[in-house]
Parts: C-alpha cells; structure tokens; sequence
C-alpha cells in the first residue's frame, strides 16, 4: 500500500484507505477511480469492490519500516476524510503520522468534515495539510482549511477548471497550480493560472506550477519546511 509517486511534489504514495465518491466538478475524470478499475480487473484483493472505499489496515504498519525519512502523499487512491471512513480510523492514521519520521501530505476535497474533525486530530508539524480548489465555487474550501489546526496548509488548485476568483492566502504556506491531464483532459485557460501565479507572487506565497514551474520562494518554503520537520522529530524524539 505504499509506492514510488510520479508527482513532482512528493515522494511516495501512502494509501491506508482506498476507494472513494465523486463530490465536485474536479473529481469528473478521477484519476484513482481509473486505477482502482484496472486494479480490480487484475485481481488485486485490495480493490476487489472497485472504487468503494475499503479501509488497509495492514497499511498502518507501512511508514513504521521505511528506514529513511520520506516525503508522502497519505491516500492518493482515496479522500481521508470520506464520510464513511470513521473519526477511530482517521486517528489511527495520524498516530502514525505522529509517531513516524516523515512528511506526509493530506489532500482533501470534505474540508467541511476536516475543518469539523480538526479539534479531534493531534496537527504534529510534519502534517501538511492541503484542500483541492478546483473553480470558484469550491473556493469555500480554503476558509475550512484555514479553521483546522494543521501546522502546514497548502492548496491544490489543479485541475483548474475554471476561474478563482477568491483565493485567500493569507496563512496559506504553498500553492500547487495546474490544468487537467488524461486522454478526456479539459481545457484550462491561461488567464486562470495566471491570475494564481500573481496573486502567489502578489502575496509571497510559494507557488509550485504542475508544468513543472516552481518559482525561488517554493524552493525556500520547502526547505525550510523540511528543516522545521527535523527539527520537529529530534525534539519528540520521534523514532
Ligand atoms: S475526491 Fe479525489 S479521490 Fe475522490 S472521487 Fe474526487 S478526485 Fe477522486
């Protein structure tokens, strides 16, 4: 339940929930529900009811063994804050999150559920936390976000779908902006993405473009970022 990643932000993927519903625009060619599918059809049991969501619990045992610290996506073949996953199972994956020496990056699309479960969750510094804001009207999003505990937010607005218009950055720590990809792809406008660009510059909000633009302040962010989760695990005394 956990691999190598091809996206350029992150290291590896983490899945200790898999499946999931569609909720907004964005979730329209769902990358994950595509590989559950071809997952399904090659037998692996994990996703033997498709894209249904269906806990890992042997997953939770995964980071415990990665001998190196690891920059990683928690459930990119799900959204952990699905209704159906439980309050007790969100929990039982931050412990590990809390107990081991790693970055993990949470992306959710339920900031209504996140924002209503924060009070809930331990926020140790090396959880960032991220909302996907797809257009404009999802742009509410960023507020729940902001209303968590989470020591690091950060915003996916990918796949831009459509203009937004109120992106509020203030507390905000890095943005990833970009397009659709995939056979059925939807056009985005260069207007969109550049009106994310200023605003992040307008800001001195660190940006990162999927077409592989990463701007000075990212490469800063990120760093400090990392030394910050360093510093974090030698005063824990995590693993
Ligand atoms: S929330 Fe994410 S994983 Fe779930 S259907 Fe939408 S895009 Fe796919």
């Amino acid at each position: 339940m956990a691999s190598k990643s091809s996206i350029e932000w992150t290291e590896v993927t983490w899945n200790p929930v898999t499946g999931c519903d569609k909720i907004s625009a964005g979730c329209k060619y769902c990358y994950a529900e595509r590989m559950a599918k071809r997952l399904q059809a090659m037998d692996v049991e994990q996703y033997s009811n498709g894209f249904q969501i269906a806990l890992a619990p042997k997953a939770l045992e995964t980071p415990y063994k990665w001998k190196k610290p690891r920059v990683v996506f928690v459930n990119s073949m799900s959204d952990l804050f699905h209704p159906k996953v439980e309050l007790a199972y969100i929990q039982k994956v931050f412990e590990v999150m809390n107990n081991t020496p790693h970055v993990y990056q949470i992306l959710t699309k339920r900031s209504e559920r996140l924002k209503e479960l924060s009070p809930f969750l331990k926020w140790t510094d090396n959880i960032w936390m991220g909302v996907s804001v797809e257009q404009e009207e999802v742009s509410y999003r960023i507020l729940d976000l902001l209303g968590t505990s989470a020591k690091v937010k950060f915003l996916s607005v990918e796949p831009l779908i459509g203009e937004v218009k109120n992106l509020y950055l203030s507390g905000i720590d890095w943005v990833i902006v970009g397009g659709e990809s995939g056979p059925k792809a939807r056009p985005v406008k260069k207007e969109w993405i550049d009106f994310v660009k200023k605003e992040c510059e307008r800001t001195d909000t660190p940006f990162f473009s999927s077409n592989g633009v990463k701007n000075y302040l990212m490469l800063i962010k990120m760093t400090q970022l990392l030394i910050l989760n360093t510093n974090f695990m030698l005063k824990e005394g995590v693993n």
